[in-house]
Formats: structure tokens, sequence, C-alpha cells
């Protein structure tokens, strides 16, 4: 039996975030109409004052027409969530996808027919609900009369919950529009996101769900948890991210408290340094696995206080600093395993004791950079099927090379205490999607992580 047929074994939970992704592909008439309804010159006087959030649709064409003119990628959040009837009556979207690594995880896992995926995100509304695929092995916790039952997300959703919409502009080089006398030629293709970002969306368990944590986590073989980054400083209510951290925390106590069943972080960038440095010192000491990419490891350095050795990461890219951080990581949260992602390589670095050989965590490295490589080559899973397309995707050879250079440095770090495994990656040239990837990589490695525990009878 191959190893993702033992993973597929597994149950696995997954909350918290999601969102759903709407795409607009602009055409050159509807940013014409936008600036004909609002008028040159009222646009070009919002230009000026640049808005940094959106609070009212001026606000928004002022943003999204600069972000043309200059060409470059743009993220604007939107705070007034009244704004979402004026963007759907304005834009037909060309895709609606599902976003936010909760809910891709819980796709992908469910597509390749996992045994079971309980996915939860404290906000289910219909249109959310729709975004997850139609399978009968993905559940959703409800409680009724007391009791924790579970639905497909789709027979779950709750009238007037928030929705997280995360509305994507796509532009080409090259459009062309009037703004006033002058005419506007879009110098570089890119994207326009304008990020929800409401005081409505928390990142938590709902207070009615949060005794049965403990059978959850009882129930399912993994928990992969997500979403940190949707924290804020603090809202209006008086609450704030400490607030939200102690309840996560809570969570993640709760859903061990019948079996110690394994905790998977997947770590997502997080701008506010102090907010970063809060969940790393209050979320990982309490899980047994963390997954990032290399921009990551750096930044959480940095937290911790080793800024030279993130500089060097961010300026060099050398495989030897981010092992060395990553083994700092490793023994100052005390992890079991820790997974870094790049664009040529992967590695895992645990400490000596780990159950696992390294020819074991190998096989499970090389597991996730396949489901990578086909999700990049088909734009998505939708079946255990789709996974040999991976298959055929041939190693990166950047990768081999710093594959060769890490065997070299590995004598002059000392490695004893720890084991480090390290694989190039399988990289799509021209790749359908590179959305998700990131998560396809953690959600393969931990779950085949386990399947092998479980072949030793370790889980
Ligand atoms: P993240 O930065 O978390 O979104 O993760 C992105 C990861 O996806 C990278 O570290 C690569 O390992 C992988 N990846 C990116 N582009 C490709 C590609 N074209 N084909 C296969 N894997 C890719």
């Amino acid at each position: 039996m191959g190893l993702l047929d033992e993973a597929r074994e597994l149950s696995i939970y997954t909350a918290y975030n999601t969102n759903v992704d709407a795409i607009v592909y602009l055409k050159e008439e509807t940013v014409q109409g936008l600036i004909n309804e609002f008028g040159a010159e009222t646009i070009q006087r919002r230009m000026e004052e640049y808005p940094r959030q959106i609070n009212e649709p001026l606000d928004f064409v002022a943003r999204l027409v600069h972000a043309l003119k200059t060409g470059k990628p743009m993220e604007v959040p939107l705070i007034n969530e009244e704004l979402h009837m004026w963007f759907d009556s304005h834009f037909k979207y060309d895709v609606e996808r599902m976003g936010g690594q909760a809910g891709i995880i819980a796709n992908l896992l469910a597509n390749l027919n996992f045994r079971k995926v309980l996915v939860y995100t404290p906000h289910l509304a219909k249109k959310q609900a729709a975004m997850f695929v139609n399978k009968p092995n993905l559940f959703y916790p409800v409680i009724e009369d007391g009791r924790l039952i579970f639905k497909h997300p789709y027979e779950a959703y709750r009238d007037g919950d928030p929705v997280k919409v995360n509305r994507i502009f796509e532009f080409r080089a090259g459009m062309t529009f009037k703004l006033g006398s002058e005419t506007v030629t879009v110098p570089f293709s890119g994207r326009f996101i304008v990020s929800a970002r409401f005081e409505s969306i928390r990142i938590y368990t709902e207070p009615g769900l949060k005794p049965f944590l403990p059978e959850i986590g009882e129930s399912v073989d993994g928990v992969i948890l997500s979403g940190y980054q949707g924290i804020k400083p603090r809202y209006s209510d008086g609450k704030d991210a400490n607030h939200y951290l102690r309840e996560a925390k809570k969570d993640i106590l709760l859903l061990k408290r019948e079996k110690d069943v394994k905790v998977h972080l997947e770590f997502a960038s997080i701008q506010n340094r102090e907010l970063r440095k809060k969940v790393i010192y209050n979320l990982f000491p309490l899980v047994d696995s963390v997954g990032m990419d290399e921009s990551e490891i750096a930044h959480v350095l940095n937290a911790l206080g080793y800024s030279k050795l993130s500089d060097r990461i961010f300026t060099y890219n050398r495989i030897e600093d981010t092992v060395l951080g990553g083994k700092i990581l490793i023994d100052e949260m005390n992890l079991e395993v820790l997974q870094i992602h790049t664009i040529y390589y992967i590695v895992y670095i645990t400490h000596a004791d780990n159950p696992l050989s390294e020819e074991k965590l190998r096989q499970s490295l090389g597991l996730a950079t396949n489901l990578a490589a086909a999700r990049a080559s088909l734009g998505e899973i939708r079946s255990p099927e789709d996974f040999k397309v991976g298959l055929s995707v041939p190693y990166n050879e950047r990768g081999e090379y710093v594959k060769l250079r890490f065997e070299e440095a590995k004598r002059r770090l000392r490695t004893k205490e720890y084991r480090v495994v390290i694989i190039p990656t399988r990289l799509v040239k021209n790749p359908v999607s590179t959305v998700g990837l990131g998560d396809t990589i953690s959600a393969g490695a931990f779950t085949s992580y386990l399947a092998l525990l479980r072949r030793k009878g370790e889980l």
C-alpha cells in the first residue's frame, strides 16, 4: 500500500480560516464605466488623498485606478461591511473559489478521500458553505439539542453569518482607459486585492462547541490549525489579541485532553511584529508540528530576537542558515517536527529522538512535493488519481545543487542532536495556479508523517 493510501485512512480536524476568493478579470470598459460614474476629477482628488482603507466606493475606485496606473500589485483592506452590495451589483465575478488555509486543506483532504475530514470555521454563511467540495467524507460540527453532530458544511450554513470575501481584480499590461484628459496604459500585469477585514470576522471556537473539543480531538488522528494571522490587535468591543490567543490556547489543550492528538500549526506571515511574537510564544509550545515557508522562518527568527540570522536568510537564502534557524526554533519551542518549504527544496528538522528514520521522513516530504506538483499542474486536486500527475513532474535541478551544498554544510553544522532531511521540490514550469501550494505541501507532509508514525505503532 502506498503512503498516500495509508494517509487516506486517517481522520483529520482542521480549523479556523476560510474565505471566498472572488476573482474579476478586469476589462477596459469596466474601468471606464467606473471612471464615468464617479467622475475623473473626483477620483483624482481622492487618489491624492491615497486612502489606506476602503470605507466607501470612491476609496476603492481611487486605489484601483492608482494600482492600474502603476501596474503594482496591491492589497487594501475593506472595513465597511455594507459595501458588499455595492461590489456585487457592480461586478460579475469570473471565478469564485475557496480561500483560507483551513478551507483549502479541508477540500484537498476530502478530495483525496481521507476517511473523515472535520472542518470548523466560526463563520459559515451560505456562500462560504457552497465553496466546500461535495464529498461524503467532509463534515462540519453542529450542536443540536445539546449534542454534537456532524453535517456536510453545506447543510450547516447559518443565515446572517458574515462572509469574508477577498475580491481579486486581475489586470493585464496594455489595458488603456481615459482619466479626464489623460490616457492611461497599464504598464504591468498584476492584481488588486480588496481584502475583507471586518470586526465581525473572528478567529475562535464558538462557546457552544468548545466543550466538545475533547470529543473531537479523541475522534481524529490529527489536527491542522491555521488562520491566526487574522487576529487583530484589538476590537471595538474591547476584546484584543490576548483574549483570542488565550482562547486559542484553550482550544489546543481541549483537543488534546482525552488523547494527545498530534496538532500541526500552519504559520502564515503576520505583518505586525508584536502580534507575530504573541502567536509564536503562546501557541508554538502547545503544538507538535509547525509548517511555514522560508520568508516566514526569517520573520519568526526576527520576532524571537535573532535579527542577524533573520537578515541573512532574507538576503542570501542559504540553506545552512534556514536549517540553523529551524534548529533554534525546535529547541526554543520544543517542537516535535518543523517543516519549511521553499521554492527549491523542503526540509524537516526534528530532534534526534524522533521515531521516524531519515528515510521515512524523506518519504513524507516526497509525498508533499508530489501533491503540490499535481496541484500546480492541474489547478486543483479532485481525486486521489490526480496525485499521479505530480509523479511525472521532474525534481528541479537547483534543488539537487542545494542538497549537495547542504550535505557539505552538514559536516560543519553540528547535527548529532537533530535529524535534518531535505529534498528538492518537483517544480511545474507553468503552474495553472499557485494558490494553496504551501498549504498542500504542509497538509501532505503532516498527514503522511502521521501515517508513518502509525505504521510504527507510534500513533
Ligand atoms: P507558500 O509560500 O506557503 O505559498 O508555498 C509555496 C510553495 O509551493 C513553494 O515553497 C514551493 O515549494 C511550492 N511551489 C511554488 N511554485 C510551484 C510550482 N510551480 N510547482 C510546484 N510547486 C511549487
